[in-house]
């Protein structure tokens, strides 16, 4: 059973990235900059947003964080993100979710305008994500896709089952799989006889959001797993949405959790931050 080694994938990309950073800072003065919003307090919000800052420092781009109150209204929110689409200085913009409910995700995907959307979410970065034109998206499904090329993991013509359909992961990930043809099914909370569709898979992504759910009966010995799913156990330990332990050695690679899809989504941040800022200055 091959460990498809995320981590390892991801220090890759970003020592690919370095070098393009360097090269666009030489050609325009300055490293792009990605701006980061987080609305709230979120413990977890906050480990991410600064691991995402981190990272950004280590392929020498800029990030800066605008931390605002839980208390920020929608329109609030809308107008600093308006600010943001006006500044000729950032060339992405990031959303950490989730955000208070008293502000909906909808607002946002509306909101940033799509040549500086570097989370790939909004409506309009969707709608050139289906409809095949070559853009930036979502950076968890793209890191998925990665993985698999860097394995060299046949997608085209494969069977590829998608487990959940959110607007971050499930609904982008089919998109994808789909563009790099792969025969694509979309499986869900009200999906029958999920078992016998994943088992008919050559490759399952499971984004259900339910921790050590998915156990041996899902999968075959010819699956590729990759399990997008991250949870805390409490323990201090991660776990995915996959059963890792009963999984383990039963199907033909898998990704771990932790050190699986989680650091490809920031290295593909970063990417999609240095794309879209190589684009506006390419425009401009
Ligand atoms: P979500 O809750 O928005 O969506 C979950 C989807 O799974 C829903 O569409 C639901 O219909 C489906 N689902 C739930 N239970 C199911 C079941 N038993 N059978 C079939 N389908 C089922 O979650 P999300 O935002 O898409 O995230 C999914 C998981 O991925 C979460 O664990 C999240 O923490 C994780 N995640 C990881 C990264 C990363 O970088 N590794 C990034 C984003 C999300």
């Amino acid at each position: 059973m091959l460990i498809l080694d995320g981590k390892k994938v991801s220090e890759h990309l970003k020592n690919q990235l370095k070098t393009r950073v360097e090269d666009f800072k030489k050609q325009y003065g300055t490293p792009p900059l990605l701006k980061v919003i987080i609305v709230g307090q979120d413990k977890a919000s906050q480990v991410y947003v600064k691991n995402k800052h981190l990272a950004c420092e280590k392929v020498g781009m800029k990030s800066e964080i605008l931390e605002l109150p839980a208390s920020l209204t929608e329109e609030q929110l809308i107008q600093e993100i308006d600010k943001l689409n006006k500044d000729p200085r950032v060339d992405g913009i990031l959303v950490q979710l989730p955000v208070p409910k008293t502000i909906s995700t909808e607002a946002i995907f509306k909101s940033i305008n799509s040549e500086k959307d570097a989370d790939g979410i909004t409506f309009f970065s969707t709608g050139l994500l289906w409809s095949g034109v070559d853009h930036v998206f979502p950076c968890t499904p793209s890191g998925v896709i990665k993985i698999l090329k860097y394995y060299n993991i046949p997608i085209k013509g494969q069977r590829a089952t998608v487990i959940g359909r959110s607007q971050i992961v499930g609904k982008p990930m089919a998109a994808m799989l789909l563009n790099e043809n792969a025969t694509v099914t979309i499986a869900h909370s009200g999906t029958a006889d999920l078992q016998e569709i994943t088992k008919g898979s050559d490759i399952v992504v499971v984004a259900a959001g339910k921790p050590n759910f998915f156990g041996a009966e899902y999968f075959s010995e010819k699956s590729v797993v990759v399990d997008v799913g991250i949870h805390g156990t409490g323990s201090g330990k991660l776990c995915g949405d996959v059963n890792f332990a009963e999984v383990n050695g039963k199907v033909s690679a898998i990704t771990p959790v932790p050190g699986g899809v989680g650091p490809m989504t920031i290295a593909c941040l970063l990417e999609n931050t240095l794309d879209l800022a190589l684009k506006r200055k390419r425009q401009s």
